[in-house]
């Protein structure tokens, strides 16, 4: 333990940034360090300490470029054009590369949805930066907030669904949509996924099958407490 506590949890590493070719360091907290405590429905994962998720987002200190690992390599000219005119005009040095704070990985993960905004970035990776947004108020006990950016989030899943259709890990898409229906009081369109999840005889994702299972048997009993009227086939009791 004594030896830990002279380790910085934290580690850099080199990225080049994918608008102005400039190479930068930005840190990453090591695996010895990642102390998990809770995992929520929704996967959102609370740390002891040091919250790797600070530390997704790259930022560029030359141009402003915030970007993570999910985003696609290659920029088109219009793409270049658009990040230079909206983020790089506006941009002072600035550098992003040691220890994060809340505030500071907030700041970084607004930078990457602009960016992802402006190149029509992928729409399931614009899901993932507003789910983590929402996540960071949910640390800090931000309802009001937490949920704004849990319904951008559905709503972005949403869109992934409807054009990726039937393709790989759809079940979890699919859980993850139920559930964040039901965090948002939307209970009969929750349902609707759950039991999709659980009734799709194609759908081989066990963890998947169970979890909605829970979640399901949760949904009808954040109705019954709310005093809503049950849909018919939840009026049995659950199986
Ligand atoms: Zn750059």
């Amino acid at each position: 333990m004594i030896k830990e506590l002279n380790i910085d949890p934290l580690y850099q590493i080199t990225v080049r940034c994918q608008h102005c070719m400039h190479t930068f360091e930005t840190s990453r907290v090591r695996p010895s360090f990642k102390k998990g405590i809770q995992t929520d429905s929704d996967f959102c994962v609370h740390y002891k300490d040091n919250n790797p998720d600070f530390y997704v987002v790259r930022v560029c200190p030359n141009c402003g470029y915030s970007f993570s690992e999910n985003f696609s390599e290659k920029l088109t000219d219009s793409q270049r054009e658009a990040i230079a005119s909206k983020i790089t005009v506006n941009w002072t040095t600035r550098d992003f590369g040691g220890k994060r704070d809340w505030d500071t990985a907030l700041h970084t993960y607004k930078l990457a949805l602009l960016c992802a905004q402006i190149k029509s970035e992928k729409e399931r990776v614009i899901a993932g930066l507003l789910h983590h947004i929402a996540w960071l108020h949910r640390y800090q006990g931000n309802k009001e907030e937490e949920l704004r950016f849990l319904q951008y989030a559905l709503d972005a899943y949403i869109s992934v669904y409807e054009t990726e259709g039937t393709e790989i890990n759809n079940a979890r898409l699919m859980y993850l949509m139920g559930e964040i229906h039901r965090r948002l009081g939307q209970y009969v369109d929750a349902v609707k996924w759950f039991s999709r999840v659980i009734n799709d005889k194609r759908i081989m994702d066990s963890a998947m099958i169970a979890k909605s299972r829970e979640q399901w048997v949760v949904t009808r009993e954040d109705m019954v407490a709310a005093r809503l009227e049950l849909p018919e086939e939840m009026q049995e009791q659950a199986k």
